[in-house]
């Protein structure tokens, strides 16, 4: 490490305060952006893999332009009237299914599905919610105490329910998409009988923080009749698999052929400003501005309309989709063809622009590579990759880079990969 990170580091710690978490062992000073490139503060570059947030690319032009035009113009907070929000709903909501045509606007992917919380206590008046066992959804106090990868004993809550993240590699006997279901519905009777009752069952349909199992089309039906016919609503976390990235769809849910009751927008949505969301139907709406009279200062300000405006816009202009569904594709199958040479990867899944690879030190037994997967991500930083992993056992290689990634971006990366695994001993 430099002596100028290493006193940053120092600076850090002491005016922010302990378990401030980064990247890598020795981490990563950026100081530049561009596309699929970063730059730390040394003049090395590296291939951003993983960075979902600046979406359609590091610094791209037209959002650059679109937010600092608005800011040279007004911004200001939510309570006036503005086009900006109007534009950006109906742009937004248009790429959604019926019935889910109104949009609220806030800050952060917390933030969101903790509205979609108070969404389902007013359509339900109930508050009991169901979520997976591996999970992260954010952290307010409400959305924390429903995400298991927070290890602290404090804010856990009897209204919450956990029932087993799918597992493709390891999945369980018969139709897995049923076993979901069952699991849900054994939850929604636990909470039936207890003074809370059953309002929503809250999932990433891609199930990202899970390790992204590799689940048919389909999946999520018998789960979502069983949510419906207990009278709770399905509200869709689509902060990590939303705005194209999976290639084939906008969204994560329309890939499940559902139409979720509540999703919830973040991360990608201002390809790194701070703006985030809730879409839902009129009716679901109109219920939660009736009990809750929710206001958000900076939430839908001009200056994140015009940026969330701008990201959509170069998403369609410049067919980013297109390009996750083929880029992925082909990354994903070099992929495959690695996992030929090496044994210690024991599943490849995703799709488009978020694809990954499980390590496992036996292929028998599918014993996770816990340890192992550290010093390959490692490795890869200090040859000029960033990644990270994920998953159930923190063992899956998750490659999550923005939709401008190229096939010659995937071949350095996968032959940077290849070099790394035959290199760091397991
Ligand atoms: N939902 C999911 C699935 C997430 O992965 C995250 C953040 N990693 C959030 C919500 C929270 O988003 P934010 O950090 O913007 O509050």
């Amino acid at each position: 490490m430099t002596s100028l990170s290493k006193s940053l580091l120092a600076r850090r710690d002491a005016v922010l305060g302990p378990n401030m978490s980064t990247f890598y062992q020795e981490p990563v000073h950026l100081v530049k952006g561009e596309g699929v490139w970063v730059w730390d503060h040394d003049g090395k570059k590296y291939l951003d893999c993983y960075n979902n947030v600046p979406h359609v690319g590091h610094c791209h032009p037209h959002v650059v332009k679109a937010m600092s035009d608005q800011a040279a113009t007004l911004n200001t907070h939510t309570r006036y009237l503005h086009e900006g929000i109007v534009d950006y709903a109906e742009k937004l909501t248009a790429t959604f299914d019926d019935p889910l045509n109104t949009a609220l606007l806030c800050c952060t992917g917390s933030e969101a599905n903790d509205v979609a919380l108070r969404m389902a206590e007013a359509v339900t008046g109930k508050t009991g919610i169901i979520v997976t066992n591996h999970t992260y959804h954010g952290n307010t106090t409400a959305v924390s105490a429903l995400s298991t990868t927070n290890p602290s004993k404090f804010g856990k809550s009897s209204h919450i329910r956990h029932v087993p993240a799918p597992d493709s590699y390891r999945p369980p006997e018969g139709d897995a998409g049923e076993y979901f279901a069952e699991q849900v519905k054994a939850k929604i009777a636990e909470l039936e009988d207890s003074e809370h009752g059953f309002a929503a069952l809250l999932i990433d349909p891609f199930f990202a923080n899970e390790g992204f199992p590799d689940l048919p089309a389909g999946f999520l039906n018998a789960t979502m009749k069983v949510v419906h016919d207990a009278g709770g609503i399905l509200i869709a976390d689509e902060v990590q698999p939303g705005f194209g990235r999976t290639g084939s769809h906008m969204w994560g849910h329309q890939y499940q052929g559902i139409t979720p009751d509540v999703v919830t927008l973040g991360k990608p949505m201002g390809n790194g400003h701070p703006v985030a969301g809730v879409v839902t139907t009129a009716a679901i709406m109109h219920e939660f501005r009736t009990a809750f009279r929710y206001f958000n200062t900076f939430g839908g300000n001009p200056v994140s309309c015009a940026t969330a405006l701008a990201v959509l816009e170069v998403i369609e202009q410049e067919g980013l989709m297109q390009q996750a569904a083929d880029v992925g594709a082909y990354a994903k199958g070099r992929l495959q063809e690695l996992a030929e040479k090496h044994s210690v990867i024991g599943d490849v899944r995703g799709r488009g622009m978020f694809f990954g690879a499980e390590l496992v030190t036996d292929r028998t037994t599918k014993a996770p590579a816990t340890d192992y997967i550290l010093r390959v991500i490692e490795e890869l930083r200090n040859r000029g990759i960033l990644l990270n992993k994920i998953g159930i056992h923190y063992n899956t290689l998750k490659i999550r880079p923005n939709l401008q990634f190229t096939r010659d971006d995937a071949d350095l990366l996968i032959d940077t990969l290849d070099q790394v695994l035959s290199d760091v001993q397991p």
